[in-house]
């Protein structure tokens, strides 16, 4: 699982950094997610090794402009890629349909692709192969909604150079044995398949809470995450302004990724404000946040995160 910070900044971008969005890359899987889509995503795409052909799912947290003004641009961009026919499946709150269909429909803008648009509830979202995604709501003064990805657990691996030396046929029995069933060999040996198959691989989990104020539900979502993600758009000293506008400090962040027991913390979503302003800017934000947690990070844009398999459970 390999994250890459699109754009870290909150409300507008500035010269460093652009509006939000996240992209993950799955392992084992050309493909490509995207959490929000601030305006000018499809440029800092450009800009990365990503590729919108490997575009499969959009996961919008909240309907503010800085998280979505960059969708139908970015949507309307791939499909005048060549080739590109594979669907995208875009998640979001209530009025996403909306948006994007009038979008669409008032340039004229024809997609020459599928797409599918789900509108979100909290709880199971998504089921695939891989992984599954979970969605809790925010606090941000409008409809918003965290995303939980959480890998699930893979068998371990099967050694088939073992089952060749023990003289087992390559056959239907490898697969009963990849099962951890026991089978009878017709010279009478019995073989137990747990023998040949290494230990499971737990899943990961990561986190993106989108824009929020404090909220237990954020604790919740990130219960024993790997990484959570989220907004820091405010310093402590700047707290009012957090309440007022339904916004995180760096403080309230790391007390989610404390309370939560997540191993990484990474802040994103920055007010402007902390860049022009030297004297107390984003250092001082993230040692406010490392006060609490201390294994947290500033994002920036194009910051790529891959996430480490987890270690198998010792018996
Ligand atoms: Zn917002």
């Amino acid at each position: 699982m390999k994250i890459t910070f699109l754009g870290t900044s909150a409300g507008a971008p500035t010269r460093r950094r652009n509006v939000t969005s996240i992209a993950l890359q799955l392992d084992q899987q050309s493909k490509l997610w995207l959490f929000d889509c601030g305006e000018g995503t499809q440029h800092q795409v450009l800009r990365s090794p990503l590729r919108l052909s490997q575009l499969d799912k959009i996961f919008i947290t909240h309907l503010h402009g800085d998280h979505l003004f960059g969708l139908v641009g970015l949507l309307a961009s791939r499909s005048l890629q060549d080739s590109i026919e594979s669907p995208v499946t875009i998640y979001g709150p209530q009025g996403l349909s909306e948006y994007i269909r009038v979008s669409l429909e008032i340039s004229r803008t024809r997609l020459q692709y599928p797409i599918h648009i789900e509108i979100t509830k909290p709880g199971q979202i998504c089921d695939t192969e891989m992984v599954e995604v979970f969605a809790a709501p925010m606090s941000h003064g409008i409809t918003a909604f965290g995303y939980a990805v959480s890998e699930k657990t893979q068998p371990g691996r099967f050694e088939v150079e073992r089952a060749k030396e023990l003289g087992i046929p390559e056959g239907p029995l490898y697969g009963q044995l990849k099962r951890g069933e026991t089978v009878t060999l017709l010279d009478g040996r019995e073989i137990d398949g747990k023998s040949l198959v290494g230990a499971e691989k737990p899943g990961r989990k990561i986190v993106f809470c989108g824009d929020t104020t404090f909220t237990p539900n954020a604790i919740e979502l990130s219960r024993d995450c790997d990484l959570l993600i989220h907004e820091a758009t405010y310093m402590h000293a700047d707290k009012p302004l957090a309440l007022r506008a339904n916004h995180s400090t760096a403080i309230m962040a790391a007390e989610v990724a404390l309370q939560a027991g997540a191993k990484m913390l990474a802040l994103t979503h920055f007010s402007a404000r902390y860049e022009a302003d030297t004297a107390q800017g984003l250092p001082e934000l993230l040692a406010e946040a490392q006060s609490v947690f201390p294994n947290t990070y500033l994002a920036h844009d194009f910051w790529t995160v891959t996430v480490p398999r987890r270690e198998p459970p010792t018996a």
